[in-house]
């Protein structure tokens, strides 16, 4: 393949000693390495980074951005999923880029022959993703301030290309990306093909991704003039091993996920980027019912800087399943060098490595790679080239290409990646697939968010998460699907106990993880602070309503009030819609309500929805509020907060509905009226929500 100068010129300064992987021609980046600021070894490649993105494309040859705005690392999969197929279907030269880490007044200057793709997820409430904030409020300001001054068009010369990541359950479906698009299209910037949008929310994202990009590559082959040709896989990484290297040696990452964690030396600030091994100090069952699992935990935070508010979500950084790790390196062909040291290196500039090396491939699976998740068609269709045997490499191209047929032998199944590839071929492991292609077509595994359960007025050093276990039965599947965090933390909680492992599916953890680093029962966390917050005076009413583990920041919201009364501060009417199936299986917290409402007396009125206990008869959350819906009018003239959390698939959308409609039927006016006065209460902070 051919490189230009300026390739050789960049790539020989910062990776020295890797001349051979010139040669390959791949042009492709992934995302920012969260690590890198860790473990990036010195200030050359710190002096490197420019947040010009024109410069960035320059020095490195790039005619193809592909920004992406991202909070579970989905949108950041489809990134660099397009970056990679841009590059080897139309021999684009593409980089990608979180957004956060360039800045945008020069966006009017980008050029007329190169391409930006905006790969946007929406969260929560209709908001950016976290690394999109500060892009979306330059592009969507009053009038952004470009480098080149005054225009009326003055992205004239942008020609970009749009997918959104949404979820139609939630009433602001994929406004980011929609709002994005707009901003651009009236700034002058040309789009190219239709704006792309999935819904989670249907559990089409997938077929959505994969329906909009065919039509969107036409169109942009056309007006870029590009040329389509036989992909050939060229991987993104060189993975080398290192005999030389034991995996004993101290500079050899275990599942560490940083520099500082590796030489022992934990140090905060402690963020997506850098976890903080927190002990934990309780655990224990909530559920009285065998089957069913929902745990409590109180995660000690005192050897940290860590802060948290009431209403905050703790990230827990999970470790996979050592059961399903070694079907993973048994289907790969990895069993032999599994403990064996590699250096992995990104084989063109702007690619970056998702993990720290030098590491092992064990380690790789079990710490930072997604094993458990759904699999993409796309990559079944990747894989078919390095199939075992002609009959496999057949079937994974039957199932890359066939929607249907792939939804009914794996979605349907919920198989994960070592699944798929050993249902495909039993009997001959899949030795010939690339490590690297493997690191670029699986996730790396996402901390998982709990909204906190506790207060920080009463314990601002110890966190407490409600969690349920996920235990999914597929109908006509053989297998069970485990959640990977809530498992790993029913297993910790079973260690601390000294409780047998009961799991029949065979589930057990490296618990004590890299090195014994998290022996005596640590898990690795941050902090993530939300905007789910108690009215800053107390005497304020509050009504919440949190069937199921929805409860969690409730009882952390009741905990605090109930403290507040104590110290003899004025508090205000507390109610909470609570539900769940059986007061005698799974109704959480139920004795320590009681003793909230010592402190609170009248104060606290709680209504509660068994939902299985009358039979014939279903009752939820809404049912009760339906019924108090008297008291619910009067609290919110009285400039009560209404709060909602759990379910956003059914429950938040049907509460909201609700409220509405008590809205419209106790004030006497249309339901139309009603949803407006709701949607008025969403945007003034009065509604709001924590829902997953
Ligand atoms: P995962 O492994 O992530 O699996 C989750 C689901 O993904 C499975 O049930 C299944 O439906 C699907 N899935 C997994 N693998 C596959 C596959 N191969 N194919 C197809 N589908 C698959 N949870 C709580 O219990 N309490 C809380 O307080 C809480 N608060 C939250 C707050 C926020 C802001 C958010 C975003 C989420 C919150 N959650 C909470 C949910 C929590 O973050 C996790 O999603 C949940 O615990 C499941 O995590 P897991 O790793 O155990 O399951």
């Amino acid at each position: 393949a051919q490189i230009d100068a300026l390739d050789i010129v960049v790539l020989a300064l910062l990776l020295v000693g890797s001349v051979a992987y010139f040669t390959k021609g791949t042009y492709w980046g992934v995302p920012k390495d969260p690590y890198a600021s860790s473990y990036a070894n010195g200030s050359a490649a710190k002096a490197g980074k420019t947040r010009n993105i024109l410069e960035k494309m320059d020095e490195s040859g790039k005619n193809c951005v592909v920004f992406y705005g991202s909070q579970t690392g989905t949108a950041e999969d489809y990134a660099s999923r397009l970056a990679k197929e841009g590059s080897s279907r139309f021999g684009l030269k593409t980089m990608v880029a979180d957004l956060e880490d360039y800045d945008y007044e020069n966006l009017d200057e980008f050029p007329e022959d190169k391409i930006a793709f905006f790969v946007l997820a929406t969260y929560g409430e209709g908001e950016p993703t976290d690394n999109a904030v500060e892009f979306y409020e330059f592009i969507n300001g009053e009038s952004p301030t470009f480098s080149k001054g005054e225009e009326e068009k003055p992205l004239g010369n942008l020609k970009y290309v749009t997918f959104g990541l949404g979820n139609n359950t939630y009433e602001h479906y994929n406004s980011m990306v929609r709002r994005v698009d707009a901003a651009l299209r009236k700034l002058g910037a040309d789009r190219i093909g239709a704006a792309g949008e999935g819904d989670d929310g249907a559990g089409t994202m997938e077929e959505d991704f994969l329906a909009w990009k065919e039509p969107m590559w036409e169109a942009l082959t056309e007006k870029m003039g590009l040329e389509e040709r036989e992909a050939v896989y060229e991987p993104v990484f060189s993975v080398e091993e290192k005999p030389e290297l034991s995996a004993d040696d101290d500079t050899v990452y275990l599942g560490e996920p940083n520099k500082n964690h590796l030489e022992g030396k934990q140090k905060g600030p402690y963020n997506a980027h850098n976890p903080y091994i927190a002990p934990i100090a309780e655990s224990k069952e909530l559920f009285t019912v065998k089957d069913r699992n929902c745990l409590h935990m109180e995660i000690d935070v005192s050897g940290s800087n860590i802060t948290y508010t009431t209403g905050d979500h703790v990230a827990i950084w999970p470790t996979n399943a050592g059961v399903e790790v070694d079907r993973f390196i048994r289907v790969l062909g990895l069993e032999e060098n599994r403990h064996r040291v590699i250096n992995v290196k990104p084989i063109e500039v702007t690619a970056k490595v998702p993990f720290p090396t030098p590491t092992t491939y064990d380690a790789v699976v079990r710490y930072h790679m997604e094993i458990c998740g759904p699999v993409s068609r796309q990559f079944v269709s990747t894989l078919a080239a390095f199939a075992p045997n002609e009959k496999a490499k057949a079937e994974m191209t039957k199932l890359g290409t066939d929607a249907d047929y792939f939804k009914s032998k794996i979605s349907s199944q919920y198989l994960n990646i070592a699944q798929v590839l050993h249902s495909v071929c039993p009997d001959q492991p899949w030795s010939a697939v690339p490590f690297s292609c493997l690191i670029e077509g699986i996730n790396k595994i996402q901390p998982r968010y709990y909204s906190i359960s506790s207060s920080s007025y009463v314990q601002p050093k110890k966190i407490s998460i409600t969690a349920v276990v996920e235990s999914i039965r597929i109908p006509g599947a053989t297998h069970i699907v485990k959640g990977v965090t809530t498992n790993y933390l029913l297993a910790l909680k079973q260690k601390q106990h000294g409780e047998p492992h009961p799991d029949p599916h065979g589930l057990t953890y490296a618990i004590t993880g890299p090195r014994n680093k998290y022996d005596g029962i640590h898990v690795p966390v941050h902090v993530r602070h939300s905007n789910f917050k108690l009215p800053s005076d107390s005497a304020k009413p509050i009504i919440m309503v949190g069937p199921g583990t929805g409860v969690a920041p409730f009882r952390g919201f009741v905990q605090e009030r109930a403290e507040q009364a104590k110290r003899g501060e004025k508090v205000g009417p507390t109610i909470l819609f609570y539900g769940c199936r059986r007061r005698d299986e799974d109704w959480l917290y139920k004795d320590e309500w009681d003793s909230f409402k010592a402190s609170l007396g009248e104060n606290l009125t709680i209504f509660n929805a068994f939902s299985r206990e009358s039979p014939g008869k279903k009752v939820y959350v809404q049912h009760l509020m339906k019924q108090n819906a008297k008291l619910i009018n009067d609290l919110l003239t009285k400039k009560s907060n209404f709060y909602v959390c759990g379910d956003a698939a059914h429950m938040a959308r049907e509460v909201s509905d609700m409220l509405a409609e008590i809205i419209a039927d106790e004030r006497g006016v249309d339901l139309k009226k009603g949803e407006e006065v709701v949607k008025n209460m969403r945007s003034s902070g009065a509604y709001q929500e924590d829902v997953w």
